[in-house]
């Protein structure tokens, strides 16, 4: 089974520059493999494999670009791997060919297969020992390291493989529904309810920081850190977002067999709705942004929620939502009048009360049986 650990890397200055210039140089491989590839397949339909690509790299060290010594080997050749899968994904969707990288991205990465974990520190290719922090041991091999900068921070990914196949699969046969809302994060069948992560101190912050930005000059010094300092801030939000939803759906899938969820009608979930870190939609007041990063939470907790389940040996079943918020989970009676408030959820018809989002998880549940029954 492999498992992630990202932590946060404290380079030294020395670090920071070859962290720097590998970042640097598998843009240059990967740029100028790709150009070859592009190249090779207009002259005539040739496709140039990703293993003579990387025979190339010892020859373009020792002529033309003697440069490429100072940095992972194994980092460039990644890049050329990692090229070749994006090629070939466009190939597949004839979608034309994939963009060329550009410095200018806000996020830079590079990976290798040389590194290793001594004294708590990361050990890497051509760096040596970094420090770091937020590192958990789960045991087995470290196989390769994702190494980051963005918004002015080192971090990496660790990828581990413990050789074991699956974890015993889970096999307690609970089975919940659970439905998502603003208010209450999650709402599970069985009564349990997960409130949404509290983000307000760090929206009020990031409200703050775009203010400032916008205030700077286009194209000035002063704009360039103000921006860094609001992606410095989306980004713990992000990470903070992250953590809340890997634990909350760790413990749903350690706890159930099967889960039941509503099919997620895509809605508002893209960069549009809330705007730019540089031009922020006006709408978007304190509210406005916690609600669309509660939106945008969904789509990222179902997708754990089903690999999760999937490692664990569970499942995640999911069902159409069309009337989950207006039936009534005791007599089946369907009214909009049943839903008295956002909270209240009372039955005109035989007067059966209960939290709104609760009697919603016990439909949601329940609609499984209905499919099982119809097909
Ligand atoms: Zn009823």
């Amino acid at each position: 089974m492999l498992n992630i650990v990202k932590v946060r890397l404290y380079p030294n200055e020395e670090q920071k520059t070859i962290l720097h210039k590998t970042f640097g140089s598998v843009r240059f491989v990967y740029n100028i493999m790709l150009d070859k590839k592009i190249k090779a397949y207009e002259k005539d339909k040739t496709s140039i494999s990703t293993f003579t690509l990387i025979k190339e790299l010892p020859q373009m060290k020792k002529f033309d670009f003697e440069w490429l010594k100072e940095v992972d080997s194994t980092a460039l050749q990644q890049s050329i791997k990692n090229m070749d899968k994006a090629y070939q994904g466009f190939f597949k969707l004839k979608r034309g060919y994939p963009k060329f990288k550009s410095r200018h991205h806000s996020k830079q990465t590079y990976q290798t297969t040389t590194a290793q974990i001594k004294n708590e520190k990361l050990y890497l290719a051509k760096i040596g020992l970094i420090e770091m922090r937020g590192f958990r041991e789960f045991g087995g091999k470290l196989k390769t390291v994702s190494v980051s900068f963005e918004a002015n921070q080192y971090h990496a990914s660790l990828l581990f493989d413990d050789e074991k196949e699956f974890i015993q699969p889970s096999h307690n046969g609970k089975k919940v529904g659970l439905d998502i809302g603003v208010a209450i994060f999650a709402t599970l069948s069985n009564g349990k309810m997960h409130m949404p992560l509290k983000l307000d101190k760090e929206i009020k912050k990031i409200k703050k920081a775009q203010k400032s930005l916008s205030r700077k000059k286009k194209g000035s010094n002063n704009r360039i850190k103000s921006k860094q300092k609001l992606q410095k801030k989306h980004l713990k939000i992000s990470n903070k977002r992250k953590d809340f939803l890997h634990k909350l759906s760790n413990e749903i899938t350690s706890e159930n067999q099967t889960i039941v969820i509503e099919k997620l009608k895509i809605k508002n979930m893209t960069k549009s709705a809330i705007g730019t870190v540089e031009e922020p939609k006006k709408s978007s007041g304190k509210r406005g942004l916690n609600r669309v990063i509660t939106q945008q939470s969904w789509g990222i907790f179902f997708e754990m929620l089903k690999y999760k389940s999937e490692k664990k040996g569970g499942e995640v079943i999911e069902v159409d939502p069309k009337f989950t918020s207006q039936k009534c989970s005791c007599c089946g009676h369907i009214s909009k009048e049943n839903r008295k408030s956002q909270s209240k959820f009372k039955c005109i018809q035989c007067q059966f009360e209960l939290n709104a989002d609760l009697n919603a998880s016990i439909n949601i549940l329940n609609s499984v049986g209905h499919m099982e029954k119809a097909s």
